[in-house]
C-alpha cells in the first residue's frame, strides 16, 4: 500500500485532496492507510461505516466522507457521523438535510451530485435540472453547500472523460459567478481509480480512490 500511495501522491497537485474509499475494506486496512498519512476516508453504506468508525475511535483526526446513495431515513445518521456528504442528489434530500442540520445544530459540508451525461444507474441532477433548482437550493440556509460531485458513466474514452469532467467544473464556475448567498462552489469531487488523472486535469479538488489504494 505504501508504494501505491507514493506513486499516486507523486502525480498529485497540492490542491487536490486524496480521499481513500474504504467501503470494501476492513478497519485494519483503514488503519494501515492512516499510518501512511491518509486522513480522509469515504464510505458508502452507513451501517458498515458506523462499525468501522467505532473500531477506529482512537484515530480522532480522521475526516469521514459519505459517498453512497443517501436515503432520507439515514440522513440524520449520516450528518451525525460524517463531516462531508458528497451525495446530496435531490431537492427533497436537500430540504431534509437542511432541516436536520438546523435540528442538530452542527454544520456539515455538502456537495451536490450532478450527472454530466444521462446515466440510469446513477442518481443526481442532470445539469439543466440543477440550474433550475439553484434558487430553491439557495434557500436552504443551514445547508453548507460547498460544491459539486460527479460519477461518470462507465465505458467512456479518456477524451470523453475529460470533456465530461470539464463540463461539471465549468458548471460550478458559472454557478459561482451568480453569487448565490448560500451556494459555495469551491470543491469538485471528481475522479476515481480509473479516471482520476483526467479529473485532476479538469480541475478536480477531491479524488475518491478505492481499488488503486487498497488493491
Ligand atoms: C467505490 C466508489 C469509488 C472508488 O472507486 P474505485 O474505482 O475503487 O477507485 C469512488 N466514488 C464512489 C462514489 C464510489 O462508490
Amino acid at each position: 500500500m505504501a508504494q501505491r500511495l507514493n506513486s499516486i501522491r507523486q502525480n498529485l497537485p497540492e490542491t487536490v485532496r486524496l480521499i481513500a474509499v474504504s467501503k470494501n475494506v476492513s478497519a485494519e486496512a483503514i488503519r494501515e492507510a492512516y499510518d501512511l498519512g491518509v486522513r480522509d476516508f469515504a464510505e458508502s453504506r452507513i451501517q458498515d461505516a458506523l462499525l468501522k468508525q467505532e473500531q477506529l475511535q482512537s484515530l480522532s483526526d480522521i475526516c469521514w466522507h459519505f459517498i453512497g446513495h443517501l436515503q432520507g431515513n439515514k440522513a440524520k445518521k449520516a450528518l451525525q457521523n460524517f463531516q462531508w456528504i458528497h451525495t446530496c442528489d435531490s431537492l427533497k434530500l436537500a430540504e431534509r438535510l437542511d432541516r436536520l442540520v438546523e435540528e442538530l445544530g452542527s454544520s456539515r459540508s455538502i456537495l451536490l451530485q450532478v450527472k454530466a451525461l444521462p446515466d440510469d444507474n446513477k442518481s443526481g441532477w442532470m445539469i439543466p435540472e440543477l440550474r433550475s433548482d439553484l434558487p430553491k437550493l439557495n434557500e436552504y440556509k443551514n445547508l453548507n453547500i460547498q460544491g459539486l460531485m460527479t460519477i461518470l458513466p462507465l465505458g467512456l474514452s479518456a477524451d470523453q472523460n475529460l470533456e465530461a469532467f470539464t463540463k461539471i467544473r465549468d458548471l460550478g464556475n458559472q454557478i459561482d459567478r451568480q453569487n448565490y448567498a448560500n451556494l459555495e462552489m469551491k470543491e469538485f469531487s471528481m475522479g476515481m481509480s480509473g479516471d482520476y488523472l483526467t479529473a485532476v486535469k479538469a480541475g478536480s479538488t477531491m479524488i475518491r480512490l478505492g481499488s488503486i489504494i487498497f488493491g
